[in-house]
C-alpha cells in the first residue's frame, strides 16, 4: 500500500498520490502546502480572480456607443454591474471583517422601446456573458399552465452552451415585471391574483439560491435528471413601464411637485415624478417588498424624444441607417437620408407609441421598394427626401453628379 511521505495517509480515490523521486505526496498535503504558501482564499478564488472587472466609467462608455441618451440610467446600470461582478469575483479574497456584500440586482423603469432590453444586451455582449431574456407575463408558479420560473435558467444555460459555470455568471433580463404586480388598493387591474405567486417564485431565484432545473426545459418530471444552478452570481435585471406609477408618487409627495418641475422643464411632469421613485412606491404599485429589497439599483429611463430618435437612426455603432448604408454600399450604391427625412421618420415613430422600436419597421417600409431595385442601381446615389417619407414619392437617383429621376 502506497502512503503519503508527509502524512502517511493511504492512497484512495479522493486522496490521490503524486509520486516524486522516492517520495509521495497526497492531495490533502498539496492543498495544505499551497495554503501555507499563498493563503486560503487565493486557492479557492484563484480562477475567479483572473476575471477583469471593468470600471463603471468603462462600462458607461460601452453603453454610450450603443444606447442614445438615458445617461442617468446608464450610470446607475454601470455601477450596479461593477458592484455585482466585484462581489462575485473579488469579495471573497478581501476579508477584512465579516461584512458580506449582499446580492443586488437592477430594476429599469421606463416606457416601452426606451432601451431597457438594449442596455442589458449590450452589457452582456461586452462582458461576454450569456443572457436570457424572459417576459414576466409568460411566467407562472410551478404547477400552473405556462412557463415555470426555472425555465429562465434553462434558457440561460442554453445560451451558455451548457456550461454551468458560465451560466452562473450570466445576466437574466425579465421584462414586464410591472405586469405581475398584485392587486392593490391603489390600482384596479384585471388580472388574476397569481401575480404574487410568480413574484415569490422569482424572488427565490433572484435572491440567490441553488435551483434544480430540467436541463432541456419544459415541465419538471419526477424521473428526470436535474442540473443544479447556483443563482448567486447571476445578475438579474428587471424592466417595466409601470404605467400609473407617477400617480402613486404624486400622491406621496403632494404639492412639492411644483418646485422641481420648473428646474427640469425639458421633461414631462410624469418623467420628473418617476425619477423620485422610492421602494415604497413600488410596494404600493403591487410588487412584494422582498422582491424590491433585491432590486437595489433602480434606474429610470425617459421616453425617446424626436431628437433622440434621429440620433438612434444615425449615431450608435450599429445604427439602422448605417446598416442600410452598408447594404447599399455592397451593391455599389450610396444611400443618403436628408435631415428632414430623418425627422419625419422620428415623428412617425413617436406616433406609433412603441418608442424606438418602431423605427426599424418604418425604415423597412420606406426602403423595400428601393431595395427591390438595388442590384440594378450600381453607381448611383439614392437620396431620401422628406417627401419620400410622407408621400411615398420616389427618391432621387443621382448618377455621376447627374440627376436622372
Ligand atoms: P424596451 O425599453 O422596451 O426594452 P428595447 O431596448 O427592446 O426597449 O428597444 C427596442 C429597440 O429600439 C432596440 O433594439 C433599439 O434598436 C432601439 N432603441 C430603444 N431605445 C434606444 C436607445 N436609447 N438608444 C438606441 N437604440 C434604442
Amino acid at each position: 500500500m502506497k502512503r503519503c511521505s508527509f502524512c502517511e495517509s493511504k492512497e484512495s480515490l479522493d486522496n490521490r498520490l503524486i509520486e516524486g523521486n522516492g517520495v509521495r505526496i497526497c492531495e490533502h498535503c498539496v492543498i495544505s502546502a499551497y495554503k501555507i504558501l499563498f493563503g486560503d482564499d487565493d486557492l479557492l478564488n484563484d480562477e475567479k480572480d483572473d476575471k477583469k472587472i471593468f470600471t463603471p466609467k468603462e462600462l458607461k462608455k460601452v453603453l454610450d456607443e450603443y444606447v442614445v441618451g438615458q445617461h442617468n440610467a446608464k450610470k446607475i446600470f454601470a455601477v450596479g454591474v461593477y458592484n455585482h461582478y466585484k462581489r462575485i469575483f473579488k469579495s471573497a479574497s478581501f476579508k477584512d471583517d465579516d461584512t458580506e456584500i449582499q446580492k443586488s440586482n437592477i430594476l429599469f423603469i421606463g416606457p416601452t422601446g426606451s432601451g431597457k432590453t438594449l442596455m442589458a444586451q449590450t452589457m452582456a455582449k461586452f462582458l461576454d456573458v450569456p443572457i436570457a431574456i424572459a417576459d414576466a407575463t409568460s411566467l407562472t408558479e410551478a404547477g400552473y399552465v405556462g412557463e415555470d420560473v426555472e425555465n429562465i435558467l434553462t434558457k440561460l444555460l442554453q445560451e451558455a452552451d451548457g456550461d454551468i459555470k458560465k451560466a452562473e455568471q450570466g445576466i437574466v433580463f425579465i421584462d414586464e415585471i410591472d405586469k405581475i404586480a398584485r392587486m392593490s388598493e391603489n390600482r384596479s387591474i384585471t388580472r388574476d391574483v397569481s401575480g404574487e405567486g410568480v413574484q415569490q417564485a422569482l424572488l427565490k431565484i433572484i435572491e440567490g439560491s441553488i435551483v434544480n432545473i430540467p436541463p432541456k426545459g419544459g415541465r419538471k418530471h419526477p424521473n428526470q435528471e436535474f442540473t443544479q444552478i447556483d443563482t448567486s452570481g447571476i445578475l438579474f435585471v428587471c424592466g417595466g413601464a409601470f404605467d400609473g406609477l407617477s400617480d402613486i408618487i404624486k400622491r406621496r409627495i403632494g404639492n412639492n411637485v411644483l418646485g422641481f418641475n420648473q428646474e427640469k422643464r425639458n421633461k414631462s411632469e410624469e418623467e420628473n415624478l418617476i425619477e423620485l421613485v422610492e421602494p415604497d412606491d413600488l410596494v404600493n404599485y403591487g410588487l412584494i417588498p422582498e422582491l424590491i429589497g433585491r432590486l437595489h439599483s433602480i434606474a429610470t429611463l425617459n421616453q425617446i424624444t424626436e431628437e433622440d430618435m434621429v440620433k438612434i437612426l444615425t449615431e450608435p455603432k450599429n445604427a439602422i441607417l448605417k446598416q442600410y448604408q452598408k447594404l447599399f454600399a455592397i451593391d455599389g450604391v450610396k444611400l443618403t437620408f436628408e435631415e428632414d427625412a430623418l425627422k419625419e421618420v422620428a415623428k412617425m415613430a413617436i406616433k406609433r407609441k412603441t418608442g424606438a422600436r418602431g423605427l426599424r419597421a418604418i425604415m423597412e417600409e420606406i426602403m423595400v421598394d428601393i431595395m427591390f431595385e438595388l442590384p440594378e442601381l450600381d453607381g448611383y446615389e439614392v437620396v431620401i427626401t422628406k417627401e419620400c417619407v410622407i408621400n411615398k414619392v420616389k427618391p432621387l437617383y443621382i448618377k455621376k453628379d447627374k440627376l436622372i429621376a
